[in-house]
């Protein structure tokens, strides 16, 4: 039996997290805005010395639809 998963949501898909561009200290993912139409948000900030960045995705799963 075969069973089709459906997309799995965002929060659960795991999210690499990118190097701080100003002292490569791994960032945190704080915020996530999924795009209903467009692509989504996700907003990192490093914990070492607050830098945020913000990462637009354009995820390939949706724009399969
Ligand atoms: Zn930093």
């Amino acid at each position: 039996m075969s069973e089709v998963y459906a997309r799995p949501e965002p929060t659960l898909i795991p999210i690499p997290r990118p190097p701080c561009p100003a002292c490569q200290n791994r960032m945190m993912l704080i915020h996530v805005a999924a795009g209903c139409d467009g692509p989504g948000l996700r907003i990192f900030e490093c914990s070492k010395c607050g830098n945020v960045h913000k990462v637009s995705t354009d995820d390939p799963t949706r724009a399969a639809e």
